[in-house]
């Protein structure tokens, strides 16, 4: 027997038994004659204490031991003369009678504590160690809560989990494939799913009516704090359902996962269903952080052709947002906030402020531009009143401004302290456009994925107009993150090769890529539709992180590598000869 009992579970109502306990030596103090040692494991930390006095040699043995050596002790709770109310089991100590030494440790390299003052790199190389952190072993608890809630909800539902393969052919959702050779098959390459999209569609076609899986996707795209190239989906599909039915249920699972995994009540009310356009124009993003109004007023009526300046008066789009209270800003603050949304990330080119003084009077960036008249009736138009600051954005392309007075906008939520990480506002994006234009690749291309169904009032349209046809696509937002996202799908071979035409596929190609889909719906697929989830990003929202690799045990840096394990890494000549594979870099 290695222990009885855990190193967090040990209170006042144990004191005077005796305990075996396991784990690791988190800390030791020499304090006169004592020698006191934080025990933890991943339950907590318990006070061992040595007496020099009352056992010599045991505390001889206790003072050879080092951090994250593994011991085990056998002893008699007792109670805590200093206690600590910091720790759940501060009020007791084990007064040791027996220590074994299990497994001595080399010094770590950074210390294991919450406060560490490991680097990045250094916990990511040594991640096993930094996972004995308590503050990120909580992250992990938190994920594993979560996923078990998600199974329990969806088991309610008559959901199935189904395993879908790893090794698949190309899976599109907007991103690179990762491939693997395959040896059997010299020359040819599995794709690693972006999403078992197809496949969970080809579970409705076979008639599983309700599927779910927590799942690994991979996508090689440039990496951000949300992103990695492999994450993890809850991924959703259920037949016979419309879109009011897929919203209905899975906002019943948000709400409950909220208050099962985050104890956080979302209120009995239904989440608001924000039209895509509407969110567009009154927040500049398809996934508008709620927790608070500073909404956009469009100033084109206001600002273009009424005064002489030449930049509004060029403007395609002039809106600004209204700062409660912030008129006092300095000349030096507001520099800031030009030079932030001046960076080439956000890339506008410049910002119009105004202050409303205590008489209502405006000052402004543009006064010599504007009669007060002009500036005063902007001010009634943004419901500025005095003490507001207002902030404007214009420029040539309506959609770049608002995107960048979107930013603006997050930038002073944040700045006012609106966007607490302790409040969520959810609601679901809906309506979004089917196809937006690639400039890159010159073609429209599918704003969710190939396989979503258009509003059925717009199919007319994919003759005439294409880029003017709704999906019935919908995403759940939260706090400004896109929390999931899904569909009504296709489920019509015809309508199906005629969206991949739109999307420019030959005939050809939509076969060879997507034949297998296509021809399933040649027998009787029914209606379907579903979603996806992204597990990390969720889980992040409540651990109130700000990125997700926190969350995940073994996540890889910003350039995909694996730093812990050194992947990705060569192949050994002989490997690659079996794959049938050359390497060449670029330049050599
Ligand atoms: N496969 C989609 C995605 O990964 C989700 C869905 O449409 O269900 O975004």
């Amino acid at each position: 027997m290695y222990r009885n009992k855990t190193c967090g579970e040990l209170r006042l109502k144990d004191v005077g038994t005796q305990v075996v306990l396991a784990g690791w030596v988190q800390r030791i103090r020499k304090m006169g004659g004592m020698t006191f040692i934080d025990l933890r494991d991943r339950y907590g930390i318990t006070q061992l204490v040595f007496n020099e006095e009352a056992n010599a040699s045991l505390c001889q043995e206790a003072n050879k031991l080092g951090r994250e050596y593994v011991i085990q002790v056998t002893g008699e709770v007792n109670e805590r003369y200093n206690k600590n109310a910091n720790l759940p089991t501060g009020d007791v100590e084990i007064i040791v009678s027996e220590l074994r030494l299990l497994n001595a440790s080399q010094t770590p390299p950074f210390t294991i504590e919450n406060n560490t003052d490991g680097g990045d790199d250094l916990r990511m190389k040594y991640r096993y160690l930094d996972l004995r952190r308590e503050c990120v072993r909580a992250n992990l608890e938190l994920r594993h809560k979560f996923c078990m809630e998600v199974r329990r909800f969806l088991d309610s539902k008559g959901f199935l989990e189904i395993e879908t393969p790893v090794l698949v052919g190309s899976t599109p959702e907007g991103a690179r494939d990762f491939v693997v050779p395959s040896r059997m098959n010299p020359g040819q390459f599995y794709a690693l799913p972006q999403s078992p999209q197809t496949l969970k569609q080809l579970l409705m076609v076979a008639g599983m009516d309700r599927y779910f899986q927590i799942v690994k996707c991979f996508r090689d795209e440039d990496l951000r704090a949300d992103r990695q190239p492999e994450f993890t989906q809850i991924d959703c599909e259920m037949s016979f359902v419309e879109q009011n039915d897929i919203l209905c249920l899975f906002e019943e699972m948000a709400k409950h996962l909220f208050k099962t995994v985050r104890g956080y009540d979302l209120g009995e009310a239904p989440f608001l269903r924000l039209p895509w356009s509407e969110a567009m124009r009154r927040f500049g993003s398809d996934k508008p952080d709620m927790r608070f109004g500073m909404e956009f007023v469009e100033l084109m009526d206001v600002l273009k052709g009424t005064g002489s300046f030449a930049v509004f008066n060029e403007a395609e789009y002039i809106g600004g947002i209204c700062a409660k209270g912030c008129a006092h800003y300095s000349r030096k603050q507001l520099d800031e906030l030009t030079n932030f949304v001046k960076t080439p990330q956000i890339g506008a080119k410049g910002l119009v402020y105004a202050r409303v003084g205590e008489g209502g009077e405006v000052k402004s960036s543009v006064d010599k531009f504007y009669t007060q008249d002009v500036l005063e009736k902007m001010r009634d138009q943004m419901q500025a009143e005095a003490g507001d600051l207002i902030l404007i954005i214009s420029g040539p392309d309506a959609m770049k401004a608002r995107k960048q007075l979107c930013e603006l906008r997050l930038l002073m939520g944040e700045r006012l302290g609106l966007r607490d990480k302790n409040k969520f506002a959810l609601l679901w994006v809906v309506d979004f456009p089917m196809f937006e234009w690639s400039d890159e690749e010159q073609r429209l291309m599918a704003m969710h994925h190939p396989f979503t169904a258009p509003k059925p009032e717009d199919v007319p349209l994919l003759d005439t107009d294409p880029a003017k046809v709704c999906a019935n696509a919908y995403d759940m937002v939260c706090n400004g993150v896109e929390v999931g996202g899904g569909s009504i799908r296709i489920h019509d071979s015809v309508l199906q090769s005629k969206i991949f035409k739109v999307l420019g596929f030959t005939e050809e190609r939509a076969q060879k890529q997507f034949g297998f889909l296509m021809n399933a719906f040649k027998y009787g697929a029914p209606p379907h539709g579903g979603l996806a989830y992204g597990l990390d990003r969720w889980v992040s929202l409540f651990a109130g992180l700000d990125s997700i690799r926190d969350c995940i045990a073994f996540p890889k840096n910003n350039s995909g590598r694996d730093v812990m394990l050194d992947a990705p890494s060569t192949l050994e000549p002989g490997q690659l000869e079996e794959l049938c594979l050359k390497t060449v870099l670029p330049g050599k």
